[in-house]
């Protein structure tokens, strides 16, 4: 027998007048209510509701602080105290002149590539490797589309949701929206003046995982020595944790190597390692390169052609022959000068307008000071009143949201001009603020 249900009259009154409100039934005179000739062209033409659609799907969206950020870093107005990439003053261009007159005769086609990327260039970065201490034949390179897409790959395939993730606390604001998106448990591990204290890692479970920035640190600028590596190595083998060494920064010092990779340790294949070209050369060309087991490097190349079918084979064709060539070495020669005068020049600012207001550790590498303000001045706050005077700052939060009081400084992408005026103003506004 059917089920009678009871409609409140007003529930009925009211659906009548919204429908007749978007149009949808007309009220003729004597003829009663029906439906609008033009209901079903409304329908076909009104838009499915998109904001259902929107909120779909395992990506958080990013912190309000850093879409202002995304969206106003290409408002040429501001000056970008903040940003993680060369400056446009230190682009290549004689280089990549060269580079383009002989490309052409070593493409000979464009097509896809196999699940690993192109060979040639699985073999120039063998050898570049093992130069850095690294033993890795081809078939344990897997080239992807920038190194963020490794952790992308990492986190969701090998990661269960719910896996714990200890990280440098704080640590690259990417890795963090990509390890928090796929649903894992990160837990911040604090820092002393050597990097990462794994010692305050309580509990190991298994299926976690440890992500460290060992070089020129994103966004402290810290370097991890030689002992830390090892200890941290060890006590990782000990715990069965295996590490994630991402070393986007690593061939950026100024006046010394810094020590070898933890992965130049890796004899028994725990290590994970990442490099990209994003911070030497150039991010659009979009080329990184993850390093481990084969059996890892499959299963990973295996998902990507569910991705994307492979990183750009120009991309590719293109940094191969930067490396066979020399002309990326050379490069990175003239680079290391240039940035290193960019934070002499950075530190010089501090200290003639931040000296009484700010603490901070001179980097020997890298992109970053990372600068505590001495007054209590929330990070957001501070990000909006620099906002206001056209300066785009990064604050600490959005690397940790301890790290309230911190900003994390940039000296290679605003020109010399933009950073003398970007930090004199910052510095009034910390000064006057109350
Ligand atoms: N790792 C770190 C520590 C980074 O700072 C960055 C870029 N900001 C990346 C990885 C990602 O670089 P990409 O995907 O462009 O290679």
């Amino acid at each position: 027998m059917a089920k009678a249900f009871g409609v409140n009259r007003s529930t009925i009154v009211s659906a009548m007048e919204e429908l007749m409100s978007y149009g949808m039934i007309e009220a003729a005179y004597g003829g009663g209510t029906r439906i609008a000739s033009n209901t079903w062209s409304l329908f076909l033409s009104s838009p499915p509701d998109w904001n259902k659609y929107i909120s779909s799907g395992p990506f958080k969206a990013n912190v309000p602080t850093i879409q202002v950020i995304n969206k106003l870093e290409f408002d040429s107005k501001y000056i970008r105290l903040g940003t993680g990439e060369i400056s446009p003053d230190l682009f290549p261009k004689t280089m990549m002149e060269d580079l383009m007159k002989v490309l052409p005769k070593r493409i000979s086609s464009l097509n896809y590539l196999g699940p690993h990327g192109l060979p040639e260039l699985q073999e120039s970065l063998s050898k570049r490797l093992a130069a850095m201490g690294i033993e890795a034949k081809p078939s344990n390179i897997l080239i992807t589309s920038g190194s963020l897409q490794a952790l992308q790959l990492i986190s969701v395939c090998m990661l269960k949701p719910g896996a714990t993730v200890f990280t440098e606390a704080p640590t690259y604001l990417k890795s963090l929206q990509v390890f928090q998106s796929a649903g894992m448990d990160l837990n911040g591990i604090p820092m002393d003046q050597s990097g990462l204290m794994y010692w305050k890692i309580e509990k190991v479970l298994q299926g976690s995982l440890l992500y460290t920035i060992s070089t020129h640190h994103n966004p402290t600028g810290t370097i991890m020595p030689q002992g830390r590596r090892r200890e941290i190595y060890d006590f990782c083998s000990a715990n069965r944790l295996p590490i994630l060494e991402d070393d986007a920064y690593g061939e950026l010092w100024f006046d010394e190597k810094p020590p070898l990779p933890i992965k130049s340790m890796d004899k028994s294949g725990m290590i994970l390692y990442t490099g990209t070209i994003s911070k030497t050369l150039a991010p659009g060309l979009r080329i990184g390169w993850l390093v481990g087991p084969e059996s890892v490097v499959d299963r990973l190349g295996d998902v990507k052609m569910q991705m994307d079918y492979g990183a750009s084979s120009l991309s590719q064709w293109a940094l191969t022959e930067l490396l066979e060539s020399g002309a990326y070495d050379d490069y990175l020669k003239t680079l290391r000068i240039k940035l290193k005068e960019r934070r002499d020049l950075a530190l010089d600012l501090l200290e003639r307008y931040f000296a009484d207001i700010a603490e901070w550790t001179a980097p020997k590498g890298g992109f970053y000071i990372w600068a505590h303000i001495k007054k209590s001045i929330p990070s957001d706050k501070l990000f909006h009143k620099a906002l206001s005077k056209n300066i785009l700052l990064n604050p600490g939060s959005i690397y940790d949201y301890k790290e309230n009081r911190s900003i994390r400084l940039s000296y290679a992408y605003a020109d010399k001009k933009d950073l003398e005026t970007g930090l004199q103003v910052l510095s009034t506004i910390i000064k006057k603020y109350k």
